[in-house]
């Protein structure tokens, strides 16, 4: 059975004419709710009081829909008792059948059967009322395997249905799009495929289409939402974690032709944009006004992408995350309406918080259209410092104890000893290759060198060595770019065909060092190749692990080093994803670390928002979860 049908195989009334998660709008809860258990005390008087033996077992099925975990607990520790304790046999023989004392072995066997009569009809009744012990299946559980890929394989999430889209269909978003369509098979099977992300692809899509407005968009999904087809928002393709695959086929919207600036208001410090417009360019266009931008993730990312995964980058220990620098969006939901979530004022107390619930909805709630983001004032002066460790947990020691310093850094980056050598390999250079941390303090030229002298003191006494700083435009912008460019150093020093994984999690700052060192100790026994660089100010941390996808354990090692990581953030109070998003990748943690409660919460708001779960079915929210 595979881990879509394994996870939801008791939903009879399971729509099929809809796409999307494997449960689509379920109408049965997967988990009963859970009950104050009558098990215990029922159980004691069942051993006890043998007239109250028939009485408990008929009660078997009553309970059954309420609590079936325990319901089969109880029955199967029923049965073995019975099996090995002699005195229990005897006494279910005599409890339930007194007066029977057979002589000759066909009694004997009518006798068992009758008393195991109200067993059979405890088990019946269940399953003529499909109460089957179908317990909410976490995939986070060691102990149940409902992964496509094997145990806790990555793999699980990806698999999808794919139907064919109808000609109506095709002919009518012809007719929207006219020549901004294509249905080539290599620019498929190109938008279907991860570019930076790990994931296997199991479909490409079947149409990929490039709107050029908001009015686009909207005839775009009204026609996806009325033939029921899949709709997959498609920005720069940076993500990591298969967000932009399209496991059930449909639409690609590539939104690289909406990028245009609609205004920017240098007095209020914000700009109105199209979606499409990359963080790069946009510093660019900025530049000449003295303003910037400051949320930097993978070169090439979206302003769209980049609302829609809640992003952030090195900046953000300075200036927030994506959630922090957004004012307003405007969206078009999947019925096709295109509804605000602010104003541009700089706070507002007006109602539910929209913006922020579609900031990280990974394009499953709606499609950003226009964003009004929030500027700074280009720094007057920075400096960018960099030192070196022995051990990668004084390294993140001194990136703890600067923070709790009270500087206002902008960035703290570590990276340790096999990261550097990858940089210098990729970049010609010649750094020490030992953990080491890169700064970066702005203000006034006093106030920044002021702050260095600071960090500077932090670090000696924190066995750290070599601290250099730069102050030169040329060389500060190489050395963040060369950072900012890591993780293709990585790949430079591995062979050609060698993918990477990488992990995100993220914890309390005063748990990173223990984090990064417990980590890196798992790493560093592992035969596979695995770099760490971390935002450290922010306790959010990257593995980048190498591996041989045609080698099946290598990927296995990769993922369970992956796991590890996730288990250890989970156990320090800490997230599987501190910057990257679920996609499909982080799924199978969301339960471990939000409860089931939240995760019904969020597919609530999803039904109600696209109950034909057309907006990228299959991402974020788990398909086990059912409301
Ligand atoms: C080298 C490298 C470095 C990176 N560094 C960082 C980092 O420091 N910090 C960080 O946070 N991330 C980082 N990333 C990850 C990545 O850059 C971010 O996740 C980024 O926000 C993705 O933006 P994108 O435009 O590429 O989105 P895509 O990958 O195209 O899409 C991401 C998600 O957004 C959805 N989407 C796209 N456009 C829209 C829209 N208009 N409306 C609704 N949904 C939409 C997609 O469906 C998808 O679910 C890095 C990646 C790389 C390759």
């Amino acid at each position: 059975m595979d881990q879509r049908s394994a996870a939801c195989h008791h939903e009879s009334t399971h729509d099929q004419s809809t796409w999307g998660s494997a449960c689509g709008v379920s109408r049965q809860p997967v988990g009963r709710r859970p009950h104050p258990s009558p098990l215990p005390a029922l159980y004691k008087l069942f051993n006890k009081t043998p007239g109250v033996r028939y009485f408990a077992l008929l009660h078997f099925a009553v309970l059954f829909p309420f609590s079936e975990n325990e319901s089969m607990r109880f029955l199967s520790t029923l049965l073995t008792r019975i099996a090995s304790e002699p005195y229990l046999r005897r006494s279910l023989r005599s409890g339930l059948l007194p007066s029977l004392s057979p002589a000759r072995a066909g009694d004997r066997i009518f006798a068992w059967s009758r008393a195991l009569a109200p067993l059979a009809v405890a088990a019946g009744a269940a399953l003529a009322f499909d109460l089957r012990p179908v317990a909410a299946p976490s995939l986070c559980d060691a102990g149940l395997d409902l992964r496509v890929g094997g145990k806790d394989s990555t793999d699980l999430v990806v698999k999808g249905v794919h139907r064919e889209v109808p000609n109506k269909f095709i002919q009518e978003l012809k007719d929207i799009l006219q020549d901004n369509l294509t249905l080539d098979f290599e620019e498929r099977f190109f938008h279907g495929k991860p570019q930076n992300s790990f994931h296997r692809a199991v479909n490409v899509p079947d149409v990929v289409v490039f709107p050029r407005s908001q009015d686009d968009v909207q005839k775009i999904i009204a026609a996806c939402n009325k033939y029921k087809v899949p709709i997959v928002p498609y920005g720069g393709a940076t993500s990591i974690e298969g967000h932009t695959l399209a496991p059930h086929g449909g639409v690609c919207i590539n939104m690289s032709l909406m990028k245009k600036i609609k205004s920017l208001n240098v007095e209020d410090l914000d700009i109105v944009v199209e979606p499409g417009i990359g963080w790069i360019e946009l510093n660019e266009y900025l530049k000449s006004y003295g303003l910037f931008f400051p949320l930097d993730p993978g070169p090439g990312a979206t302003i769209g992408g980049m609302c829609a995964t809640r992003c952030s980058g090195s900046l953000a220990v300075r200036y927030g995350t994506m959630r922090d620098n957004v004012i307003n969006l405007q969206v078009v939901l999947a019925n096709g309406e295109v509804i605000k979530t602010g104003s541009r004022a700089r706070k507002s107390a007006a109602g539910y918080d929209l913006t922020r619930l579609l900031i990280g909805s990974e394009g499953t709630l709606g499609i950003i259209t226009e964003v009004t983001l929030r500027l700074q004032r280009l720094p007057q002066h920075s400096v960018v410092a960099m030192c070196n460790f022995q051990t990668i947990k004084d390294a993140a020691d001194v990136a703890i104890a600067t923070m709790l310093s009270g500087i206002q850094v902008s960035r703290v980056e570590l990276l340790d000893e096999v990261q550097v050598k990858a940089i210098n390999m990729a970049n010609g250079k010649n750094l020490p290759e030992v953990p080491t941390l890169m700064f970066e303090f702005i203000g006034t030229e006093a106030y920044a060198r002021e702050q260095t002298l600071i960090v500077q003191k932090i670090v000696s006494e924190h066995n750290g060595s070599d601290f250099v700083f730069v102050e030169d435009a040329d060389a500060k912008n190489e050395l963040w770019k060369i950072r900012k460019e890591a993780l293709w150093a990585c790949y430079a020093m591995a062979p050609n065909n060698y993918e990477a994984m990488i992990t995100d999690v993220c914890v309390p700052l005063s748990r990173l060092a223990e984090c990064i060192s417990i980590s890196k100790q798992e790493l560093d026994a592992s035969p596979l190749l695995c770099m760490v660089l971390a935002h450290a100010g922010d306790g959010n941390f990257h593995t980048i692990i190498m591996f041989d996808p045609d080698q099946e354990e290598q990927r296995q090692e990769a993922e369970r080093l992956n796991h590890f990581m996730v288990q250890t953030a989970l156990s320090l109070e800490g997230t599987c994803t501190g910057e990257h998003g679920v996609g499909t990748g982080k799924m199978k943690y969301m339960e471990k670390e939000l409860g089931i409660g939240a995760l019904r919460t969020m597919k609530r708001i999803k039904s109600v928002l696209d109950p034909n779960d057309i907006m990228n079915p299959g991402k974020l929210i788990p398909p086990h979860v059912c409301i």
